[in-house]
């Protein structure tokens, strides 16, 4: 008799997920991955721990099983504790930032399994120094908070330039198809700054008049993807020879480093 055949899970589809975002405070959202077979889902930087609720009490019989962090500002954080309460979901986080609940002190370079996919931890220092980003290769989601916005990217709260362009190209070396899942909706206003920026870039001026088409009828503008970013976000492009032009003669720099070039562009911005 032949042996019975057993499917090896390792084999098996990867479970099937969803992602949906749940809208917190004024821009943020809360990335929630939804397994609907098993009803289990996790969020990512749950700032606002109704928005979650409110789901949950509509979905009866879902399971919150992860919690995900990125870094830890409360509009990042402020959730945790009261759906931890009422859930008992496993809280991950940074490794090197005090985080409310945590459960799972996260390294670069930790490997995590939330809803039978496995993530990898990016650390990724510079809008707070111990940001970490979430990265599923197989599937191309990123889940990258504060650092990399569709068209921006995050101040410096905590760490350096140097820092942050570094995590950026960090990020920037990623597969084009990689989704971006970051916390804010902040396209508009970045895609405006990129615009004054690269005056001459098409396909800026096309994203800022899809984006701005976009939140007319309020719809969200992310996920974004590594590829489009590559082409429309400035601060990935400190080393374009239009945008380094156009900051040498703002700036009056001769021969600036990409880092400056960054840097010089993340001033700008500020008060933009
Ligand atoms: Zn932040």
């Amino acid at each position: 008799m032949p042996p019975k055949m057993h499917l090896c899970p390792q084999l098996s589809d990867p479970v099937m997920i969803k992602i949906d975002a749940l809208p917190a405070f004024n821009d943020n959202y809360i990335w929630q991955l939804q397994d609907s077979e098993q009803r289990r889902c996790a969020v990512v930087d749950p700032g606002d721990a109704a928005p979650v609720e409110n789901w949950l009490a509509q979905h009866p019989g879902w399971q919150l099983s992860d919690i995900l962090i990125t870094h830890h500002h409360f509009d990042h954080v402020g959730g945790i504790e009261r759906l931890k309460t009422i859930t008992g979901a496993r809280v991950l986080g940074p490794a090197h930032e005090s985080i409310p609940g945590r459960d799972l002190a996260l390294e670069d370079g930790a490997a995590v399994n939330v809803l039978g996919h496995t993530f990898t931890v990016l650390a990724v220092p510079g809008h707070t120094l111990g940001h970490i980003a979430y990265l599923q290769a197989e599937q191309g989601w990123l889940f990258c908070g504060d650092t990399l916005f569709a068209g921006g990217c995050g101040r410096l709260f905590e760490g350096t330039a140097q820092q942050m362009h570094s995590s950026l190209s960090r990020l920037a070396a990623l597969p084009a198809a990689t989704q971006v899942y970051c916390t804010h909706e902040y396209t508009l206003s970045n895609l405006r700054f990129a615009n004054a920026v690269e005056p001459e870039n098409t396909e800026i001026s096309e994203r800022l008049q899809q984006v701005s088409q976009w939140r007319e009828n309020g719809q969200i503008s992310l996920p974004s993807s590594i590829g489009l970013e590559r082409a429309t976000n400035p601060f990935l492009r400190s080393a374009e020879p239009t945008v380094i032009a156009h900051i040498a003669e703002r700036e009056g720099l001769d021969q600036p480093s990409p880092v400056q070039i960054f840097a010089a562009l993340r001033r700008w911005k500020d008060t933009f």
